[in-house]
């Protein structure tokens, strides 16, 4: 049996490094210190879960953005932490061979295995056909027998770029595909990929998914906007605001709302997991976030005019409202994120 712990260990880890993600894990999933000796013995018994990874409409990005998800789980690891049974990217069978090799999965893990979509659908059966069949067949004929449906990406999640004005090939996202079943909606162009791996973990940990938002995403990373954990916030709360990429005020920190940033309206958790490692995030180097997890965050207008012109009736003065909510949970988010930079190898 190959567990999470045995996986650790087989790749050169101690103990100690094992105990010291499964807390991190814990924190990053928002549980309860009093369940961490729960999450261990489950990560130390259970076998690691089995994933099929369709891709429809997609660009790939948000497996890129997955088998690079290193702050919280060691590279070797990672790529050893899923037993990937298809991944049209990944796997080493091709054509009729890796069809055949999906369809004894599905068959030998009825029932079992997670069912990961990455990008849009299209019901009309004419786009985006793998081996003589339509993606919305494919789709249709793997979320039968799943055990749980996480759609990662902006594509998946809400339809994402293919869907955007005119959308030429009637590009929908996972859940409107799938009406009735519970999908999970990790959305990002990419997602990040500690949220996606947290999300397996605790699917794994506790055999059930994280409790979601309305919108099908798991609460504990979506339930803040970008706005609510911003670093440059006080600067927003003072009215200080760069005018430009390159003025003085851009050069102080000043917030990016005036050159566009969607932070307010944006729920993720770039500002304390953030990017290559827990390294940074778009607005930490000087660029407004632009709203990529967001649905059809592509047609709400040009990426660098500010929120009030491109939001009707979504100015400053409506946001302010939030500040101090904001600021209570932000305090709490941070103490994660310092842990999560001082666990980091
Ligand atoms: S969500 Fe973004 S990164 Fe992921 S497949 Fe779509 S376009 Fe690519
Ligand atoms: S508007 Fe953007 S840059 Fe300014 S505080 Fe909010 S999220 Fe940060």
């Amino acid at each position: 049996m190959n567990t999470l712990s045995e996986i650790f260990r087989k790749r050169g880890y101690s103990r100690r490094d094992f105990l010291k993600f499964a807390s991190l894990t814990t924190a990053l999933l928002g549980l309860p210190p009093s369940m961490f000796p729960e999450i261990v013995h489950a990560l130390e018994t259970k076998p690691k879960p089995v994933v099929i990874w369709l891709e429809f409409q997609d660009c790939a990005g948000c497996s890129e953005s997955f088998i690079r998800s290193t702050t919280i789980m060691p590279t070797e690891v990672l790529l050893d932490f899923i037993s990937l049974e298809y991944h049209e990217t990944l796997m080493a069978p091709a054509g009729e061979y890796a069809e055949e090799s999906k369809k004894e999965a599905m068959e030998r893990y009825k029932g079992k295995y997670i069912l990961v979509v990455e990008g849009s659908v299209t019901p009309n059966g004419v786009y985006c056909t793998v081996g003589g069949k339509s993606n919305y067949e494919l789709l249709k004929e793997a979320a039968e027998n799943t055990a749980a449906v996480v759609s990662v990406g902006s594509c998946a999640s809400w339809g994402g770029i293919p869907k955007a004005e005119p959308n030429p090939t009637g590009a929908v996202p996972v859940y409107e595909a799938l009406k009735g079943k519970q999908v999970v909606n990790i959305p990002g162009c990419p997602p990040i990929g500690d949220v996606m791996v947290a999300t397996i973990v605790h699917f794994l940990a506790l055999g059930k998914l994280p409790p979601l938002d309305n919108l099908g995403r798991p609460k504990t990373f979506y339930g803040q906007t970008i706005h609510d954990r911003c670093y440059r916030r006080a600067f927003y709360n003072a009215g200080k605001f760069a005018e430009s990429f390159d003025d003085e005020k851009a050069r102080n920190g000043y917030c990016l709302y005036k050159v566009g940033c969607k932070g307010p309206i944006t729920r993720n958790a770039c500002p304390t997991i953030r990017w290559n490692g827990g390294l940074s995030f778009p607005i930490q180097s000087g660029h407004p976030c632009f709203g990529c997890s967001e649905p059809d965050f592509w047609d709400r207008g040009f990426i660098y005019r500010p929120l009030s012109v491109v939001e009707t009736g979504f100015g400053v003065e409506k946001i302010a409202a939030g500040v101090a909510v904001g600021a209570a949970a932000g305090a709490g988010i941070a103490w994660i994120n310092k842990k999560l930079r001082g666990g980091k190898k």
